[in-house]
């Protein structure tokens, strides 16, 4: 084409779609999902945008916010078409080509190792998965604010934007081609595509519609035939069943045999809706069943991996500010939690207000140590026809964001509760539905495993929730076995006369296992928890009591434990060696020196004062570990 500009492929862009093209994947059905996702995410931004100027949406079909699916079988191109806020020149070098998420280059090295594309969506990739079933992709955009263009690439590297001058114009939105590959022949099958929608697509807030063939008997004139193509775009929303296809089609059409007048099968087309559009939020809990709440999952976390929700919550809140929410508890930590915690915005959850998207960015929500859960909360308290910045700053968020919190709370609580490795069996009871019955074991140690970390970041920055989520805590102690423990088992543990809950940190449990500060303690026999993970010391510096008992680092001043009767006498008699000591070590490096009854068999340790970094500490800031 003459117009045609050329761009390239941004280097991690062009390697994702080597991988992609070579890839020997079976499961090639998934880049059905990901324009389907895209189409009700386009759909998404332009109801959006429409909540406070009507205008965009324009007239006539235009305003249609509708998907739609086209097979043509002879020039083998598969296209689906969106009425969403379609894309500009601009948009469409940048989202398509120029510029990689910044997930791509780690799912570029997942690919790698685990060949596993299934999870592409995760990572804001998921459009280039087209190139798992076409050698040839056309994407046409018309965005309120310019031209229609048309993008074109054959991965090879590069890519080609046109002015389109020669499609019909599409009003609004976007239309992909697929030009398909000869393996992947299946997906011009009208039972295929709807087998596919109906699988990926439930819980998409669109109608979806395929133009279905039908066959129908007509009395056909000798003379007049092959007038089949109607341009007419009934939205007939019949659900039969189509039959599969037509295989009689192209015959009809070669043969010029021309009888005067007779019965032939005709084919016709028509849209056929192929899903029902319903928002499972809205249900009662009770009317849902585990296998849609986990469907539902999926098609929100773009979590398709085998493994179901560790939890869910879905709930409905009353008051001044109403709202229902559905919460999940992902089986996996996503690859980018932790990275620069701090500094990005990790929102998770969607906001919709009566029944209508409007943001996935809202941090607002949650807190950012619980950014790891999925899930969504729709008000109706909340205004519609304002700005996304006017919403934001809604004094409602703070009462729905304590809310969410207080129910995320429960619903980790739970998984602990209904584990049978975690004795500790009391609950109230709630409105609220949660996981399902089977294989309740050891699902709180993988939680732990994948979001313990969130947990004591929660205890250090949210001091209103730290008791509760203390209570989630787990870790190893002297006296756990090579397993987890709970502050709540330690207690239960605790020796008559014990006061306070005794810790040890350090790099490894190996290490603090064979630390002199546990002699006498193990003698004694009191259990002493092990802190092993950098976050701990930062931890401990905001957990200061539990239950009404203290916490106190045996290797810091403090330590107390059994009688100190024989103390003051043995303090007495050697205070002139402590003297002594205290004079031949330079007093920058000591502050005392004492008599102590923390030790069994080694004769001195080095303890820190109690406002005083540890050891461990010193260590950690010396290597900024976070
Ligand atoms: P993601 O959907 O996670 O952002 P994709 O690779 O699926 O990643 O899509 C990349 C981007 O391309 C989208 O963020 C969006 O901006 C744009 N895009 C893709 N499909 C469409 C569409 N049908 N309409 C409008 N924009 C689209
Ligand atoms: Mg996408």
């Amino acid at each position: 084409r003459n117009n045609a500009e050329k761009f390239e492929f941004q280097a991690e862009v062009s390697r994702l779609m080597d991988i992609i093209i070579n890839s020997l994947y079976s499961n090639k059905d998934i880049f059905l999902r990901e324009l389907i996702s895209n189409a009700s995410d386009a759909l998404d931004k332009i109801r959006f945008l429409s909540l406070t100027d009507k205008e965009v949406l324009g007239e006539g079909d235009t305003s249609k916010l509708e998907i739609q699916i086209k097979l043509d079988k002879e020039k083998k191109i598969l296209s689906l078409r969106d009425r969403g806020i379609g894309m500009t020149k601009e948009d469409l070098i940048k989202n398509l080509g120029t510029i990689a998420k910044s997930g791509t280059s780690a799912f570029v090295e997942k690919m790698q190792s685990s060949g596993d594309l299934n999870l592409i969506g995760q990572f804001g990739v998921g459009f280039y998965s087209v190139y798992l079933v076409a050698d040839y992709v056309e994407v046409i955009s018309k965005h309120n604010d310019d031209k229609q263009y048309v993008w074109e690439s054959k991965a090879d590297g590069a890519f080609a934007i046109s002015e389109d001058t020669w499609n019909e114009p599409l009003g609004r939105g976007t239309e992909i081609r697929l030009h398909l590959r000869d393996e992947a022949q299946e997906y011009l099958e009208e039972s295929k595509l709807k087998e596919l929608v109906k699988k990926y697509s439930e819980f998409i807030n669109f109608p979806i519609y395929i133009w279905a063939t039908k066959e129908v008997d007509v009395e056909v004139p000798a003379d007049e035939d092959e007038s089949s193509d109607e341009e007419e775009t009934t939205d007939s929303s019949s659900s039969e069943e189509g039959e599969d296809e037509d295989t009689e089609k192209s015959e009809d059409e070669e043969t010029e045999k021309k009888p005067k007048t007779k019965k032939v099968k005709e084919t016709t087309n028509e849209w056929e809706l192929l899903n029902d559009v319903k928002a499972i939020w809205l249900r009662s809990p009770k009317d849902v069943t585990d296998e849609e709440y986990t469907k539902f999952y999926q098609s929100l976390a773009k979590d398709f991996g085998d493994e179901k929700p560790l939890a869910w919550s879905h709930f409905t809140a009353e008051g001044d500010v109403e709202f229902k929410a559905v919460l999940f508890v992902p089986p996996k930590a996503p690859h980018d939690l932790y990275e620069s915690y701090y500094n990005s915005n990790k929102a998770n959850l969607k906001l919709y207000v009566r029944r209508v998207f409007i943001s996935d960015e809202f941090d607002e929500l949650l807190p950012k140590y619980l950014s790891f859960l999925k899930g969504l909360v729709d008000s109706d308290t909340l205004p519609l026809n304002v700005s996304r910045e006017m919403l934001q700053a809604h004094s409602s968020l703070k009462t729905i964001k304590k809310k969410l919190i207080r129910k995320a709370l429960d619903m980790i609580r739970k998984i602990a509760e209904e584990d049978p490795d975690e004795s500790s069996g009391k609950d109230e009871k709630d409105v609220e539905k949660s996981g399902d019955d089977d294989e309740k074991k050891g699902q709180y140690t993988k939680f732990w495993n994948e979001f313990g970390k969130s947990i004591k970041l929660g205890i250090i920055e949210d001091a209103t929730n730290r008791n509760r989520l203390a209570k989630l805590l787990l870790f190893e102690s002297t006296k756990s076995d090579g397993k987890l423990t709970s502050l709540d088992q330690y207690i239960s543990r605790m020796k008559s006369g014990q006061k306070d809950i005794f810790y040890i940190t350090g790099t490894s449990k190996e290490q603090l296992e064979k630390s002199p500060f546990l002699e006498r303690l193990k003698k004694k026999n009191y259990e002493v928890i092990f802190f092993t993970d950098p976050v701990d010391e930062y931890l401990m510096q905001y957990l200061m009591d539990y239950d009404g008992k203290q916490f106190q680092n045996v290797s810091k001043e403090g330590l107390k434990f059994g009688k100190d009767s024989k103390n003051k006498e043995l303090k007495e008699s050697f205070k002139e060696l402590t003297k002594w000591w205290k004079n031949a070590l330079a007093s920058e490096n000591v502050d005392e020196v004492k008599i102590s009854n923390r030790l069994d068999n080694t004769p001195c340790v080095v303890v820190t004062s109690k406002f005083g970094w540890s050891a461990n500490m010193e260590r950690i800031m010396q290597s900024q570990t976070l």
